[in-house]
């Protein structure tokens, strides 16, 4: 079996050499797992539950990049404002609102993108295409000072239709291709789009992806 200093080179090399940032999912995998990439050279990590991203902080070296990817309830914001590099799954202006409170009380500056829920599948987070807009136009990015609004997230359905899951990609697409031209123009660092796992990367790279999420790929199936 290929060890993951493998597998993630074999991804690698299946990514564009430039324009594609790299988040290795490594939710529910050991510390000892995540150390394997980072010896191979890794240093961007994602996970979905804050308090196991507050135990891998402590147990692995301080150099690593943690993307925050899962639904993030209010109360634990505060948990991970000090290790977190960047949260993707900013899902409600609640949320969002907690992690300026949370970023001001330790003067730090937080990345985020906001999550964009584009799938079939009604239990997904995040606003709708719309709403994200929205919000983008009537918000003066400066009311929130201790947030850098880098981007915006998505996900496509959990399906094997190719057609489908790349129009939900197009439309991510074009929502961010639509505020950059726009009301982001003058926001140089919005320059991230957040889409593609596993299954389904290669379809998002193809589309637009400036940022992969994957896990399974990399690390194997994942214990839960
Ligand atoms: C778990 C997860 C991933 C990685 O999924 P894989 O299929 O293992 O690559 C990516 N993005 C989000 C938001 C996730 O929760």
């Amino acid at each position: 079996m290929a060890t993951v200093a493998q597998r993630l080179e074999e991804v690698k090399s299946t990514l564009p050499a430039t324009g594609v940032e790299l988040v290795a999912v490594s939710k529910f995998h050991p510390a000892a797992t995540i150390r394997q990439a980072y010896d191979a050279g890794h240093r961007c990590f994602g996970e979905s539950r804050a308090q196991e991203l507050q135990q891998k902080y402590d147990q692995l070296p301080h150099d690593i990049e943690w993307h925050f990817i899962g639904h993030l309830q209010t109360n634990k914001v505060k948990y991970i404002i000090p290790y977190v590099a960047m949260i993707h799954s900013v899902d409600s202006i609640r949320i969002l609102d907690e992690i300026e409170r949370q970023a001001a009380r330790i003067d730090r500056v937080v990345d985020c993108l906001l999550e964009v829920h584009v799938a079939q599948e009604d239990t997904k987070y995040g606003f709708t295409l719309q709403e994200c807009a929205d919000f983008l136009a009537q918000t003066a990015v400066d009311t929130y000072p201790h947030i850098r609004f880098r981007g915006i997230m998505g996900m496509a359905s959990n399906t094997d239709d190719e057609v489908q899951v790349r129009a939900e990609f197009t439309q991510l697409k074009q929502l961010f291709d639509n505020l950059r031209a726009g009301v982001m123009a003058n926001t140089p660092c919005f320059d991230t789009l957040s889409m593609g796992m596993s299954l389904d990367y290669r379809i998002a790279v193809e589309e637009g992806s400036t940022m992969v999420r994957i896990g399974t790929t990399i690390f194997g199936e994942r214990e839960y």
